[in-house]
């Protein structure tokens, strides 16, 4: 046993609320300022020349590089336990960028059909250029088994999907990616870093929306895709030579970088990077809090006579309720109800007064959103119907206000 295997690694939230002074401290400044600048000066032409080239470290332009926001990277890859992070402008920038770097015309991506309804019209746009895509029943990984082409080079799951709860067959795509040699890219927002690290069934790449719990007050945008470091990219045909330098660990990333973030410019700002990097210090306390509510909210639910359905993978009678309770720290705080025949749902969302009625979702504050009428509108009924989305159907994202409190607001609204 060497010297450093005696030190326990600080628990999660020890090393995020440290991780800023653990590098270069500024001035002794224990948060890592916001740095507008948007280029960076050399006193030496030489030097310059050198960072372009990658051959030096330091920072060339605010597009592509930015020390606020390579802080934050840098506390989302330790929350994943992961090799590297990219941050991007949102979620959906994350995602968008991170297909577009690395696949090329005529590739074929599988992606669960249970998907976050923005996630679901990119793909879409994604099919229209030229890059295949097959949307499957991700809750068992035969049926994603059962999808692979010669062309496959991508797997795309979210852990908990949104809406209706689907827990995908995390453990067995994760085996089936590896057999395959298919980049395994794993929405974790609905779980986030503290409740699921993806790293652990075999995931190559980690998205998770800033946004949402990371952040966490609804007060800035911001994704990041992180590399976990299981994925071998010196055997991935679409990494270009010229970011095939280094370690073959951080190709992935490269190209990512460089190709997505510098070439599409979905560039996180610095001041909303500080808002999501304090955001993320409450990370654990916050989903402790949001989920022991949940489980308790759900139950009383569960049993109410006006709700006909609640859809949440802590109870016991959701179909996936064994794989959540044995992968994730807490089943989430997201879940849908059905409301029973007769009781509307646009009343019965006026009806509470702490919850409020908006999209987003992993605010502090309690939020909800008639799915069919809002977020899932545009895709239409037959699609609705095909990712069992009833009309009725109303989804919770549960704060961190008193549960009691919470329990109080859903009586008076059913009642
Ligand atoms: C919100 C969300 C996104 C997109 O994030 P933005 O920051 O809003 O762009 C992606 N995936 C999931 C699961 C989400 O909930």
């Amino acid at each position: 046993m060497t010297e450093s295997d005696k030190v326990a690694r600080p628990g999660f939230t020890a090393q995020i609320v440290h991780a800023d002074r653990r590098g270069k401290i500024e001035h002794g400044s224990i948060h890592k300022p916001v740095h507008t600048a948007v280029t960076y000066a050399y006193d030496d032409a030489r030097d310059l020349a050198a960072v372009f080239q990658g051959k030096q470290p330091g920072y060339t332009y605010g597009r592509q590089v930015n020390p606020t926001v390579t802080a934050l990277q840098d506390k989302v890859t330790l929350m994943e336990n992961g090799v590297a992070t990219a941050a991007f402008a949102t979620g959906m920038a994350a995602i968008g960028t991170t297909l577009f770097s690395l696949l090329r015309r005529g590739d074929h991506v599988i992606s669960s059909a249970f998907l976050f309804g923005n996630t679901n019209s990119l793909f879409n746009t994604f099919a229209a250029q030229g890059i295949d895509v097959s949307f499957v029943d991700a809750t068992e990984a035969q049926t994603v088994a059962a999808a692979i082409q010669p062309n496959t080079r991508l797997v795309f799951v979210e852990t908990i999907a949104n809406p209706r709860t689907q827990v995908a067959d995390l453990v067995g795509i994760g085996n089936l990616c590896e057999q395959h040699g298919l980049i395994y890219c794993v929405d974790n927002t609905m779980t986030t870093p503290y409740l699921f690290q993806p790293k652990t069934v075999k995931a190559s790449l980690v998205v998770n929306s800033l946004t949402k719990y990371i952040g966490g007050h609804g007060n800035a945008l911001g994704g990041a895709v992180t590399d976990t470091g299981n994925f071998d990219w010196s055997k991935f045909e679409n990494i270009y030579d010229n970011y095939k330098t280094g370690p073959a660990s951080l190709w992935g990333i490269t190209q990512i970088k460089k190709k997505g973030l510098r070439d599409l410019g979905a560039t996180l700002g610095p001041e909303a990077a500080h808002h999501l990097s304090v955001g993320s210090e409450t990370l654990a306390l916050r989903m402790e809090r949001a989920c022991t509510t949940t489980i308790s909210l759900t139950r009383y639910l569960a049993q109410h006579s006006r709700v006909k359905q609640v859809y949440y993978p802590g109870l016991t009678d959701h179909p996936q309720f064994d794989r959540a309770a044995e992968l994730f720290r807490y089943p989430g705080a997201i879940f849908s109800i059905e409301l029973a025949d007769g009781v509307d749902c646009f009343d019965f969302i006026n009806k509470l007064d702490l919850v409020i009625c908006a999209s987003n979702l992993g605010d502090t504050r309690s939020l909800a959103i008639p799915v069919a009428h809002s977020i899932f509108y545009e895709m239409g009924p037959e699609r609705r119907a095909s990712m069992g989305i009833a009309d009725s159907l109303v989804r919770f994202s549960i704060g961190i206000e008193e549960s009691e409190d919470l329990l109080r607001d859903f009586e008076q609204a059913l009642g």
